[in-house]
């Protein structure tokens, strides 16, 4: 599937945090989400991460629901955003999934009439 992101429009809905999946954290997602949590990185990693399926590094821990720790169900907004990780911030430019209503008006279709 390929998307036109300049017709990208986030409806705020949330889904993306409440997807089941790892989110995957960097070196540095855990040295910036630790700081703004006023917490040593050491008691970050011990405390709300998890080794990921890979074994090549961490993810955030998930609640069985497969909801993301940091979403705020209520608000429906990260409880992190200024420091939310690369994964997320990448979506959806840098990866997408087919289930983000925002990217349905994104879609190209090709035409096939030629
Ligand atoms: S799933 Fe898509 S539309 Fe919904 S909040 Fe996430 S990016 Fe926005
Ligand atoms: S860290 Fe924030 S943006 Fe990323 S999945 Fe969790 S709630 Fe969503």
């Amino acid at each position: 599937m390929r998307y036109d992101f300049e017709k990208f429009s986030c409806t705020l809905c949330g889904k993306c945090c409440e997807w089941k999946g790892f989110v995957f954290i960097t070196r540095k997602d855990i040295k910036a989400i630790s700081s703004f949590l006023k917490m040593s990185e050491a008691n970050y990693i011990e405390n709300f991460t998890t080794l990921a399926p890979s074994r090549k590094g961490l993810a955030l821990t998930e609640p069985e629901n497969g909801t993301c720790i940091y979403y705020d169900v209520e608000s429906k907004k990260c409880q992190i955003y200024a420091v939310r990780p690369k994964q997320c911030s990448d979506f959806p430019w840098e990866w997408q999934h087919e289930e983000c209503p925002g990217l349905q008006n994104s879609v190209i279709t090709e035409d096939k009439s030629e």
